[in-house]
C-alpha cells in the first residue's frame, strides 16, 4: 500500500523544476541531527556555519546531499525538508505555518485536493517544526527567521508558550 509519504515522493521525483527545493536550500541543523547525519554516512565537510549549521550547496547550487535528482538521506533528512511544502516562520510565542504556491510547488495542488493528505503531511510538518525550534538557541533561529519565504501563504498558528 502507498503511503502518503511514497505519493508525495512520487510526485517531487517529476517536479518540473527538477528538484527545485534542493536548490540553494541550507536546510538548518539541529546538533541532534548533525549526530543522525552523521550516523547516516554525511561528512562534517558537508556542514557549515553561517550563524546556524547548515548543509552546503555544491558549485552546482544544489545540496550537498542531492544527486542524481533525488535526496541521499531521505530518510534522516533534516525538518525542514520532511516539512515540505509547508515552511515557518516565528511571531513571540506564535509559530505560523506558511504552505508554499501552486506555482512553485506541484505538491500544494495534489495535497489541497487530497484533505486527508493534506492534514497528513502538515500535521508531520508541525511536528518537525516545533522539534527544530525547540533544539535551536534563540542566536540560531534569530538568523534563520531572517531568510526570505516568497511565495507562500498562511494556513496555521500555533501557540509555542508551554503548559
Ligand atoms: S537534505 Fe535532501 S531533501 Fe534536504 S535539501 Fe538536501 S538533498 Fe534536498
Amino acid at each position: 500500500m502507498s503511503t502518503n509519504c511514497d505519493s508525495l515522493s512520487e510526485i517531487c521525483a517529476r517536479c518540473q523544476l527538477g528538484g527545485g527545493c534542493c536548490h540553494g536550500a541550507h536546510p538548518p541543523l539541529t546538533q541532534r541531527r548533525i549526530d543522525i547525519l552523521i550516523h547516516s554516512g554525511v561528512t562534517s565537510g558537508e556542514i557549515e556555519f553561517a550563524g546556524y549549521h547548515r548543509l552546503k550547496v555544491k558549485d552546482d547550487g544544489f545540496c550537498v546531499l542531492f544527486d542524481q535528482g533525488g535526496c541521499t538521506v531521505h530518510s534522516a533528512k533534516p525538518e525542514t525538508c520532511v516539512a515540505g511544502p509547508f515552511t515557518f516562520d516565528v511571531q513571540g510565542d506564535v509559530l505560523e505555518i506558511y504552505l508554499k504556491k501552486e506555482s512553485i510547488c506541484p505538491l500544494v495542488a495534489y495535497l489541497k485536493e487530497d484533505i486527508a493528505a493534506y492534514q497528513a503531511q502538515l500535521d508531520l510538518a508541525v511536528k518537525n517544526i516545533l522539534a527544530l525550534v525547540r533544539d535551536l538557541s534563540p542566536q540560531e533561529l534569530e538568523v534563520i527567521l531572517r531568510i526570505e519565504e516568497p511565495e507562500t501563504v498562511k494556513v496555521a498558528e500555533i501557540s509555542l508558550e508551554k503548559g
